[in-house]
């Protein structure tokens, strides 16, 4: 089985032959590389090509890939049926896990997606606050619910439509967009629209326009903000969440959110989000309040024993983060060694194990500063990796992960096939 004869196969019977658009290979030229395994740090392609995964399937494989504590949880979970539609001890043990990690959660709603939870978390915002307006960043990508789909980051950036046909004006005119680490935006944007924003919602480190900070104090001047003015702060923790530390940003920043969303790595790779909040908040939700919410498949007992095996592992390793920012850290030492000698105009971005590099002498800061970096030198730079061995994320505008399962040979691996890479795009004249 080769790729490329998977992918005209693909094309004839799915929009792009691809069932999320990123995987595309659009933003960056050429075929994409079907997988047929993955184990630890690598990947494999259906034509058994070994790669470094820096993807980890967008954040969730955290431990890496196949983990062994997680596959026996899953299989032994499979054993006992795949869903009941009816309580399970499982999904008491997955709350009790969030809410003793994570600050400020009382209760939690498990859902099936990223998407899923902040569509949820806004509506509980709005019933909440009984107000309607949603403060939103440039760039910040939320998942593809209606509201959200407007100056969205990741693939709708990617693709440039971040205003996606189907959205509605009403949907639109209720999203007011701010600029990320641009505090004195949001104040303006409260003062035009005295009481009636329901929350703001960012993604505290934004991680799909690349990988951009939050300046000092900008997380608090927005928490302080949402105070003043009677609205709802929610973090989209759906990459940061359990990947900075067992608490999130919450306690990286030590900025407190009064809704937060799930999504990625609390899966352990299944298809999982949740929601959750304060208990005076939370208990609006069906069916203790009004705010109506449900789910089929909510809390499925298989994605319940991925989930709990990989908090479980995160919860009493935490050496686990010290590991992985160290190495995120040699990547970004390497990246940044490299722009000096070559004398490149490379910008490195990173927050623990998060990470980008981005094709621009500006410092990103905001969405706008993102995108001065040159995507067709990332396009050529992610063929040169993938031809290497290495696989990166086939767009610009997202992150680069690390995993416990990245060892020190892969990331000296790494630099090399990165150092070799762009010194050949040097040499044929791509930085001149
Ligand atoms: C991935 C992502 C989402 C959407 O999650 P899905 O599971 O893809 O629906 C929402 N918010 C952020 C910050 C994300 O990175």
């Amino acid at each position: 089985m080769m790729s490329s004869s998977l992918i005209d196969r693909a094309r004839s019977v799915m929009p792009g032959g691809v069932n999320s658009p990123v995987r595309s290979y659009r933003a960056v030229g050429g075929e994409p590389v079907f997988i047929k395994r993955a184990n630890g740090s690598k990947i494999y392609d259906v034509e058994d090509r070994e790669y470094i995964d820096y993807v980890c399937s967008w954040g969730p494989m955290i431990l890496g890939h196949n983990n062994k504590k997680i596959a026996e949880s899953v299989k032994k979970a499979v054993d006992y049926g795949l869903s009941f539609g009816a309580p399970t001890e499982k999904e008491v043990i997955m709350a009790e896990l969030i809410t003793s990690m994570v600050p400020g959660i009382d209760m939690i709603r498990m859902v099936n997606s990223g998407t899923e939870a902040v569509m949820s978390a806004l509506r509980l915002a709005r019933a909440f606050t009984e107000k309607s307006k949603i403060i939103k960043f440039d760039g910040c990508y939320h998942g593809h619910c209606d509201s959200m789909l407007v100056k969205a980051g990741s693939g709708a950036l990617t693709l440039s439509h971040p205003d996606s046909l189907g959205v509605t004006g009403e949907f639109a005119r209720n999203t007011l967009i701010a600029d990320y680490n641009d505090i004195e935006s949001v104040r303006r944007l409260f003062a035009e629209n005295k009481g009636e924003i329901a929350a703001v919602i960012l993604e505290p480190v934004a991680a799909n326009m690349g990988v951009v900070p939050p300046r000092d104090n900008f997380l608090a001047g927005l928490r302080a903000l949402c105070d003043e003015n009677g609205a709802l702060l929610i973090f989209d923790e759906v990459i940061t969440g359990f990947r900075l530390c067992p608490g999130g940003a919450q306690e990286y920043f030590d900025v407190r959110a009064d809704i937060v969303t799930f999504g990625k790595i609390i899966g352990g790779g299944m298809p999982v989000g949740a929601y959750g909040g304060r208990k005076e908040i939370m208990e609006l939700v069906s069916p203790l309040g009004g705010v109506y919410q449900a789910g089929t498949l909510s809390g499925n007992p298989i994605a319940m024993a991925a989930g709990i095996a990989q908090l479980t592992e995160l919860k009493e390793n935490k050496d686990i983060y010290l590991r992985i920012d160290r190495m995120a850290e040699s990547l970004e030492k390497g990246f940044k060694r490299m722009a000096k000698e070559l004398e490149l105009t490379l910008t490195v971005n990173r927050v623990g194990s998060l990470l980008c590099v981005f094709f621009t002498k500006e410092a990103v800061t905001d969405f706008k500063t993102a995108k001065s970096s040159n995507t067709k030198l990332y396009a050529k730079f992610f063929k040169h990796m993938l031809d290497n061995g290495i696989h990166m994320a086939p767009a610009q505008f997202e992150a680069m992960f690390v995993s416990d399962a990245h060892t020190e040979e892969d990331i000296e691996k790494t630099l090399e096939k990165a150092e070799k890479s762009l010194r050949e795009m040097k040499n044929g004249g791509d930085f001149a």
